[in-house]
């Protein structure tokens, strides 16, 4: 396996999009009413000429100003500094939050040796006040030169695909990466957890629930049909599984 799940933890939303830390153990979640259950996770792949990083997170750090997302990938084998692309579907603080890192009150790029692969349209929606984006953090990654704007759909290099497939956001983006032979599909909020794939529903946190269901649906059909690895950024089970469709329901595996 060369992906990794870069576990930031559990936490609760509710309406006001504030993400609240919830300890499994000794939280209840009927103290908390109205609010959905997630974990966060940002990937990282390891391909042939890239160590790809798949979204950010919420980019929580301890007490020394030390990223949890630099420790995790720590964690799993390599340096942040070997980060040499970070690829992100859409620019929500959950997404974008460990792009940076904030050292004695100033934010800097938290992986300056990567090109930041953002679809363009979303750049602009982020900057026109439409949404809740931190411009702050974007700031610090327009001021780099790590910037690197697509537009559409397209290919990025031999082993990279994006795809825009708006639903969640106007112009949120879905990734396909080929490493060691298998094909990696990241959803990112368009697929962000198993349970998705089995209970067909719009959900009012997209901008267009209705596609979104349906964005789901065929990428749950094509993930089956050709075996892809799929990578679950919101999952509380299984975060990197295969999706199998048994008598039109969808299975998932852990990969
Ligand atoms: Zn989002």
């Amino acid at each position: 396996m060369t992906a990794y799940s870069l576990d930031e933890g559990s936490y609760s939303v509710d309406s006001s999009k504030k993400f609240v830390p919830f300890n499994e153990k000794t939280d209840k979640k009927a103290d908390r009413k109205g609010s959905m259950f997630i974990h966060v996770h940002p990937f990282l792949i390891q391909t042939a000429r890239d160590l790809i990083l798949l979204d950010s997170g919420l980019g929580y750090a301890d007490a020394d100003e030390e990223l949890v997302l630099h420790q995790n990938i720590r964690k799993s084998g390599y340096e942040p500094s070997q980060v040499s692309l970070v690829l992100l579907s859409h620019l929500h603080q959950d997404h974008v939050g460990g792009m940076v890192t904030k050292k004695n009150g100033r934010l800097n790029l938290a992986f300056p040796d990567a090109e930041y692969v953002v679809q363009r349209g979303e750049w602009e929606y982020g900057y026109s006040g439409s949404g809740s984006y931190k411009t702050d953090v974007m700031d610090v990654l327009q001021r780099s030169g790590n910037l690197h704007f697509v537009e559409g759909s397209g290919r990025l290099n031999d082993e990279v695909t994006y795809e825009l497939t708006g639903g969640h956001t106007p112009y949120h983006q879905a990734f396909h990466v080929n490493a060691d032979g298998d094909h990696y599909f990241f959803g990112a909020d368009v697929l962000p957890e198993p349970e998705e794939l089995q209970h067909k529903f719009a959900a009012k946190y997209d901008y267009d629930g209705r596609k979104s269901m349906e964005l789901r649906q065929q990428y749950g059909e094509l993930a089956a049909a050709e075996d892809w690895v799929v990578l679950f950024y919101h999952s509380t089970n299984i975060a990197i599984g295969r999706v199998q469709l048994v008598q039109n329901t969808f299975k998932i595996v852990q990969a």
